[in-house]
């Protein structure tokens, strides 16, 4: 092999080891139109998406995730955590896989909505793929994400029972609870709940878990304690989301991963804005149902378009070691900079 050509691999080689270890921790949220996919990049360079989004005839959303792996300088995604078993959580899973790459599958168990076709067709094609690579996690088991802390804090409708290190103290606002009726979709409440700790940065993603069940978590007691970055449950849909749960864990920065026509109610903005502390929202999309003054204000928009249009950009965090993180919109460049707690 020439000289020339060994400078060539190494730097190749060094360019690629080093776009995946920025030092930092670095979380992506990837436009799905209303799907969810997450991508969470250690400062390690280890890998965990979280969801694949939706299925679409042209593999628009796993083509986005894959274009965010390759932004990201990964070779391959360690670890899927799917949160539940619906279509715009698992969609791009199959497309996805034929483009990079997956280590290990991490899920909560056998979906409870296999009597519906589409759902168990689905669930098969997930079993399958994740042959000899599956491992089902319950509340309080770590996830092995290098260089982080991740619990799992909730799964299969089953929530830590123990208040996470600081946490555990009364939550006053459960007094004025109200339970919602009977959810439709009922494998949501068996999504996969995480809780990621850096240093003292702490992000939390509830995947599409409801209402009635996120309180299992902060009432009579506050188990979670407070977070730094909070994904907005279930795409910022107000069957989530209650003053409860956010009041509790009172994020000071907020990240909805909604659609142009899902999520992103003036009842959710009206939630989050009382919530203490909280100082800023971001949104993959710009409601469209919600009037312009309610949604957050547009430099901090990935994306103001309908679908037919949307270029799919990106939200990103990066977080250093000191608990300073720094989000940005990928559409306009605006970033801002916050403390952890
Ligand atoms: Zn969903």
């Amino acid at each position: 092999m020439s000289k020339t050509l060994v400078g060539i691999l190494l730097a190749l080689w060094l360019s690629a080891g080093l776009a995946a270890a920025s030092g930092n921790l670095q979380i992506y949220w990837i436009d799905a139109e209303g799907g969810a996919a997450t991508l969470i990049v250690s400062p390690g360079g280890g890998s965990m998406l979280v969801d694949t989004a939706n299925r679409t005839a042209d593999d628009r959303d796993a083509k986005r995730i894959f274009a965010a792996t390759q932004k990201a300088g990964l070779q391959k995604i360690d670890i899927l955590l799917t949160t539940h078993f619906h279509s715009d959580h698992i969609g791009g899973m199959a497309a996805l896989v034929k483009m990079i790459p997956i280590g290990m599958y991490l899920d909560h168990g056998e979906s409870v909505e296999i009597a519906r076709p589409q759902v168990a067709a689905a669930y098969k094609a997930y079993v399958e793929q994740s042959e000899g690579k599956r491992r089902i996690v319950k509340a309080g088991d770590r996830i092995p994400l290098e260089g982080v802390d991740v619990q799992v804090i909730m799964s299969a409708g089953e929530g830590i029972t123990k208040p996470l290190p600081g946490a555990g103290a009364p939550n006053a606002a459960c007094a004025d609870f109200q339970p919602h009726g009977t959810e439709p979709d009922p494998d949501n409440d068996q999504s996969v709940g995480i809780l990621l700790q850096y240093g003292r940065f702490r992000f939390i993603d509830m995947g599409d878990l409801t209402w009635n069940y996120e309180q299992k978590l902060v009432c009579p007691n506050n188990l979670i304690g407070k977070v730094d970055l909070f994904q907005t449950t279930h795409h910022g849909l107000d069957r989530s989301n209650s003053p409860q749960f956010v009041w509790a864990i009172q994020p000071r920065v907020a990240v909805m991963n909604n659609g142009p026509h899902k999520g992103g109610p003036p009842s959710v903005f009206e939630v989050l804005r009382k919530s203490p502390g909280l100082e800023d929202i971001w949104q993959g999309h710009l409601a469209l149902g919600t009037p312009k003054e309610v949604n957050t204000d547009e430099k901090m928009i990935a994306n103001l378009e309908p679908t037919a249009q949307c270029h799919g950009n990106l939200l990103m965090v990066s977080v250093d070691s000191s608990g300073q993180y720094t989000m940005t919109n990928l559409r306009n460049g605006y970033s801002k900079t916050y403390q952890s707690r």
